[in-house]
């Protein structure tokens, strides 16, 4: 048992009694972990605002032993991120891109497992995903190719991974899932089941993740690039989550 401090996003909460909540934090310093939140339904709760979704806060609570629910003892709101304000041009895109951040969190990382690049990650994504000037997609498309990138778990996007022939201009290449790469079109074969790409959307993966989330904008895509791109995070995505995200059923790509 022991006190802790942490820079912390929410991302989820249950109802855990008639005044308490079980809050899952993403924290740059433990990453993924949850807490009891005593009296957090209470309207003039011990945490205030806090605990709002996807809010940044600084927390202090008691880490038990493996088994047992870590118990909160304090919580100061840093900032309370507000996609939906991003107004005509995303609406609720960018709220829906919230929620979706929180839901990879909390099923792509380990309990106490520290990523702070992730963490950074999902701060800069949620900030751009509030101003008002930045179009969500190529926000939500960066966070999923980025994260994929620093969990491990990005295709090989340079190479067939059979041949081992460059992805070049002009070429049609294949996703293979479960292999973690794309397949050119004299390797690809009905059993492997990959969805095409083309090698200018592969480029364009590439390119995304050189870029952060408020320079991704920047980056012209074509619809079909775009479909592309994110048919590919999302199969990879889907892959290790072992089912499709819920919160994608919201998201028009
Ligand atoms: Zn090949």
């Amino acid at each position: 048992m022991s006190l802790e401090k942490a820079d912390a996003l929410v991302i989820r909460q249950v109802d855990f009694s008639e005044s308490s909540r079980v809050v899952t934090f993403f924290s740059r310093e433990f990453g993924k972990f949850a807490a009891l939140a005593k009296g957090a339904k209470r309207l003039k709760g011990p945490f205030d605002a806090a605990l709002d979704l996807l809010s940044a806060c600084r927390v202090v609570f008691i880490k038990k032993s493996s088994g047992t629910l870590n118990l909160l003892t304090e919580a100061r709101l840093i900032r309370r991120f507000q996609p939906q304000n991003s107004g005509a041009k995303g609406g609720l895109t960018s709220l829906y891109g919230g929620y979706y951040v929180a839901e990879l969190l909390s099923g792509l990382t380990e309990d106490f497992d520290p990523a702070p690049e992730v963490y950074d990650l999902a701060v800069s994504t949620l900030s751009a995903l509030s101003s008002p000037e930045n179009l969500s997609l190529p926000i939500i498309i960066h966070f999923e190719i980025s994260l994929l990138q620093l969990i491990g778990l990005l295709p090989n996007l340079f190479e067939c991974s059979v041949c081992g022939e460059a992805v070049q201009t002009g070429k049609q290449f294949a996703h293979w899932v479960s292999q973690g790469g794309v397949l050119c079109g004299a390797c690809r074969r009905q059993e492997f089941a990959g969805v095409s790409i083309s090698s200018g959307s592969i480029e364009i993966l590439r390119r995304l993740t050189q870029e952060s989330a408020d320079t991704v904008c920047h980056i012209e895509f074509t619809k079909k690039q775009a479909q592309e791109c994110h048919q590919l995070a999302v199969s990879a995505i889907t892959h290790a989550l072992g089912r499709r995200p819920s919160t994608l059923r919201y998201i028009q790509i």
